[in-house]
């Protein structure tokens, strides 16, 4: 199974600005790298992705993916965009349950779920992101916090808990520069692949994917634990050579 390495670009971009960044990647990813790729970039660009994948050959190498999807097949929800949108628009995956929509959106474990429902209903695989604040962290609550997380997204979607990726993304890491050690990143995935392992039989499968400040200089060491199968990378992938450094950092 190849390592996942996803940028989330968040709110971040413009049609100059992307056309420089994708083009840039596409040169960088010409040959086909060892890892599968992917950039979730704000679905407002998704069509310039697509129109800049006819000339970009480089592209081929780099799936699309969106930022989060509603929790809802279709109706008045004004401002959503359905999972059969994404798909419309070749989205491959889908990142749900992002911190930020917990935190600032209020997002509950359940509606999380059900996002991932509706991506996997679709044939789009939910990038499902699980993590610890540093509260709940000092408070020892790690395990159980992230467990919590998953568990409602493994009673949702039953059989299909094969079919995701899982993101660890400790809350207290993500834009802040503090990067968990590759142990204490280990020591969560590790937890989190004995859950799905109690849930299905493939569980080694599912790729466990890390994110929090990952960034050129401590992507290999991340990248070499034996649970630790890709990046979801903010930051570090708005800029060209560092998502390549990275990209270039997996080891399987
Ligand atoms: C993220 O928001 O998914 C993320 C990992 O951000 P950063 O790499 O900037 O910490």
């Amino acid at each position: 199974m190849k390592q996942l390495i996803a940028g989330n670009w968040k709110m971040n971009g413009s049609l100059v600005a992307n056309q420089a960044l994708l083009t840039d990647l596409a040169q960088g990813l010409s040959a086909a790298p060892r890892a599968e790729v992917a950039v979730c970039i704000p679905a407002a660009y998704w069509a310039q992705y697509r129109a800049l994948s006819a000339h970009l050959d480089g592209l081929r190498h780099i799936a699309l993916g969106a930022q989060d999807v509603s929790a809802h097949a279709g109706g008045a929800y004004t401002g959503e965009l359905a999972a059969t949108m994404l798909r419309d628009f070749g989205c491959r995956y889908a990142i749900v349950g992002h911190s930020e929509r917990r935190q600032y959106h209020r997002e509950s474990d359940e509606v999380v779920a059900q996002k991932a429902s509706q991506s996997l209903a679709c044939g789009i695989t939910p990038i499902v992101c699980v993590g610890e604040s540093l509260a709940q962290r000092e408070a020892g609550q790690t395990f159980e916090v992230v467990k919590r997380q998953l568990a409602a997204v493994i009673h949702a979607i039953g059989p299909c808990a094969s079919e995701i990726v899982v993101a660890y993304e400790p809350v207290w890491a993500i834009g802040t520069g503090k990067t968990a050690t590759a142990e204490q990143a280990q020591e969560v995935h590790a937890v989190l692949r004995a859950q799905l392992k109690a849930a299905t039989e493939q569980a080694s499968r599912v790729r466990i994917l890390y994110g929090g400040s990952m960034n050129a200089a401590n992507a290999a060491g991340l990248l070499a634990q034996p649970d630790v199968d890709g990046g979801l990378i903010g930051g570090a992938s708005l800029k060209a050579p560092d998502f390549l450094s990275i990209v270039g950092a997996v080891c399987r």
